[in-house]
């Protein structure tokens, strides 16, 4: 008894003179927080230099030398800041922190409260961009002005970069990577715009770590016709050509395939789910067995994206007249193919199940493939090892996104990306886009110590193996 006061005294000693070095850190993270909520960096108000200038000011106050901390772009309205806080410059390449400053426009009438206004209720921070992903550029920016005070010294350079457009476009950190490579590049990035934290109940249950992101590709189809008047119609109708292509569609399933990220993802979410759906999981992650992957494609749509390719028809336009037969008719197609599956080979799968030379298809855009980034121990264990500090009890989850972000163009530049926003939500009350966007206060901060202790933890230099 008398041992454990004498060691409840020392603790608090300890405790006592480590809150004298380092100051409690959330006031600052909120004030950068706020500040970056309140300057509108939609795309119609267009203001993200503002955003990033307001940050190259905290951080050269901080001291970090003016030269490293700079704000580039490809275009004035889109302006990125990459602040370099320099190692001591060992052999290791240094790491890239990922955030976006950028958010999806919001309107006010749309909103309880004006979405540019910053606010706190009942334990969340209320705003556009508050989840999405301004906490990640807030924390981010707060730890390297907290590095600077404690006069930490890394042993590999750490990179901040903040991008102006990943809501739009990502031609922002395409630039970067492609003409100003030297400014980011690096061994390996952290994003802090993918990935999270599930709450259940209040309580933290899965931590995921997004290694991999479906490419986004879009298909047009087309088939014209001569038309004529719909008093006299005929055999051949562009609509019905059409719609014939896209039910054969509908009633198609391209192959299930899993990679490393999807395997791990259904292994170590089994425990968390009822047993028969547990079971499927460690069958399919096993052996892909065909019944169990049937199963877990019609109890859970988004399990069934994460084990295969999908094409789904998103739009319909046709005809000019409502006595005319159509001319036109024209839909788009949007797939999400898993990372490593040729473009070519979705479309040749395409055409064959349309099965009709009348139907032309043309690419909407050219497709970034983004390859799967390997679970790497120098990365995944610091990450599992104060996931489970921080939140004890919550399984570590790897995941492939089935949208995309930056970290899509950052890992086809050759870069391997985890997302770990390490920010919990309910999964059932996702308002990233959407109205009265928030983000828990403690889940805010409790984010941003992780980060604050993670990159320390990377920095150590290069793989441990
Ligand atoms: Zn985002």
């Amino acid at each position: 008894m008398r041992q454990k006061l004498f060691l409840g005294a020392a603790c608090l000693l300890a405790l006592n003179s480590a809150a004298a070095q380092s100051p409690d850190p959330r006031p600052l993270e909120r004030e950068i927080f706020e500040q970056l909520i309140e300057i509108n960096t939609s795309d119609s108000a267009g203001r993200t230099r503002e955003a990033a200038e307001a940050m190259q000011r905290r951080l050269i106050a901080a001291g970090m030398p003016a030269a490293d901390v700079q704000v580039v772009g490809h275009d004035p309205k889109y302006q990125n800041l990459v602040a370099r806080y320099r190692g001591r410059g060992g052999s290791a390449k240094p790491v890239l922190l990922m955030a976006h400053l950028d958010v999806v426009d919001a309107r006010k009438e749309d909103w309880s409260h004006d979405p540019y206004v910053f606010r706190e209720d009942s334990g969340y921070f209320y705003g556009r961009g508050t989840n999405d992903n301004k906490a990640g550029a807030a924390m981010l920016v707060a730890n390297f002005i907290r590095y600077k005070r404690e006069g930490f010294v890394p042993d590999r350079d750490l990179i901040i970069v903040l991008t102006a457009d990943e809501e739009t476009g990502g031609e922002a950190i395409k630039w970067l990577l492609n003409e100003r490579r030297a400014l980011v590049d690096a061994e390996f990035a952290l994003n802090t715009d993918a990935g999270g934290g599930e709450l259940r109940d209040g309580k933290p249950i899965v931590f995921s770590v997004q290694t991999a992101e479906k490419m986004y590709l879009s298909f047009q189809l087309e088939v014209r016709n001569k038309g004529g008047h719909s008093s006299i119609p005929e055999r051949d109708n562009a609509i019905y050509r059409l719609s014939d292509a896209l039910s054969r569609l509908s009633r198609y399933n391209f192959p299930v395939s899993l990679n490393e990220t999807t395997r791990a993802f259904f292994l170590s979410a089994a425990p968390s789910q009822p047993i028969r759906m547990a079971a499927d999981m460690r069958a399919v992650a096993r052996t892909g067995n065909p019944a169990a992957a049937r199963r877990l494609s019609a109890a859970v749509p988004y399990y069934n994206s994460v084990m295969r390719t999908t094409c789904v028809a998103t739009r319909l336009f046709a005809g000019h007249a409502d006595n005319a037969l159509p001319q036109l008719a024209r839909a788009t197609v949007n797939c999400r193919i898993l990372p490593g599956v040729p473009p070519d080979s979705v479309e040749r799968v395409l055409a064959r199940v349309f099965g009709d030379t009348a139907v032309h298809m043309s690419r909407i855009e050219e497709p970034t493939p983004s390859p799967a980034s390997p679970l790497r121990p120098d990365v995944m264990g610091p990450v599992e090892q104060l996931a489970k500090k921080i939140w004890p009890g919550t399984a570590i989850v790897p995941e492939m996104s089935t949208g995309a972000t930056d970290g899509l163009y950052v890992r086809n530049a050759g870069i391997p990306t985890y997302g770990v926003s390490a920010i919990f939500d309910r999964v059932d009350d996702v308002r990233a886009h959407g109205r009265d966007e928030r983000v828990g206060i403690e889940a805010f901060h409790n984010a941003s110590q992780f980060w604050y202790e993670l990159v320390k933890a990377v920095s150590k230099g290069g793989p441990a193996a």
